[in-house]
């Protein structure tokens, strides 16, 4: 553990000495308790079923309670403090499946307008301890959304789709060959696509798609089949 880390743990722990789901007694070096722990909806790599055009797949949550609750809590404004714990978990999920490190993250930007009201981009600051423990950059500025295009979850997969075209743009040459796309949600997987595809073409060679949660077909992940997941 760097120092960084374990001085982040400390300063959490005196801080909010209580688990950040539930407010019951938890461990010193974890923010949430073991019982909320044990009750996350985490994501077996077996279950994650490959997304098109990338070279990796990975999610540290099914998209399920209590972390579509937290996720969709976050976005509306509430339950901020949970993003910084969620973030924490996420790196804890997605860390050991990791087969090779990328250059760097790219979290799916917000249009301008929308970050502007909402003030955070939450894929950016979920994306942070994954950054910070394995000392890569975050790349938050290195793609634009030049469409404000309207929220996926209202769309069919065709109007997603026509929704997304050509609705980002690289603001300079792109420097890194690796790159990992960091979503809070991939549902069909059509804007990390669209991304990839666009990183792609300036040159990027290994593409990895990460994300907090991935929606999953739940009775397919209660019976512990694999996911078979249909792509736009
Ligand atoms: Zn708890």
């Amino acid at each position: 553990m760097n120092i960084a880390r374990s001085l982040r743990l400390v300063a959490n722990h005196l801080l909010q000495p209580d688990c950040a789901f539930c407010g019951n007694r938890r461990e010193p070096d974890h923010s949430i308790c073991p019982a909320c722990h044990s009750d996350l909806p985490w994501l077996p790599p077996e279950h994650i079923a490959p997304l098109p055009d990338c070279e990796e797949t990975l999610s540290a949550f099914a998209y399920q309670p209590p972390i579509s609750n937290l996720l969709l809590g976050v976005k509306f404004g509430k339950n901020i403090r949970s993003l910084a714990t969620l973030g924490e978990l996420t790196a804890e999920g997605i860390l050991p499946q990791i087969a090779q490190v990328p250059d760097a993250i790219l979290p799916v930007p917000l249009h301008r307008k929308r970050l502007h009201t909402r003030g955070f981009n939450q894929a950016l600051e979920l994306a942070r301890p994954l950054a910070q423990t394995l000392g890569i950059p975050l790349l938050p500025q290195a793609i634009i959304r030049t469409k404000a295009t309207l929220p996926q979850t209202e769309l069919d997969s065709r109007q997603r789709l026509h929704n997304l075209k050509q609705a980002f743009a690289l603001t300079k040459p792109l420097s890194y060959k690796s790159i990992a796309i960091f979503d809070d949600v991939i549902t069909t997987g059509t804007t990390v696509h669209e991304l990839a595809m666009l990183l792609r073409s300036h040159g990027a060679q290994h593409i990895a798609i990460w994300s907090c949660a991935r929606a999953i077909l739940r009775q397919k992940h209660d019976l512990g089949e694999r996911i078979d997941y249909h792509y736009p």
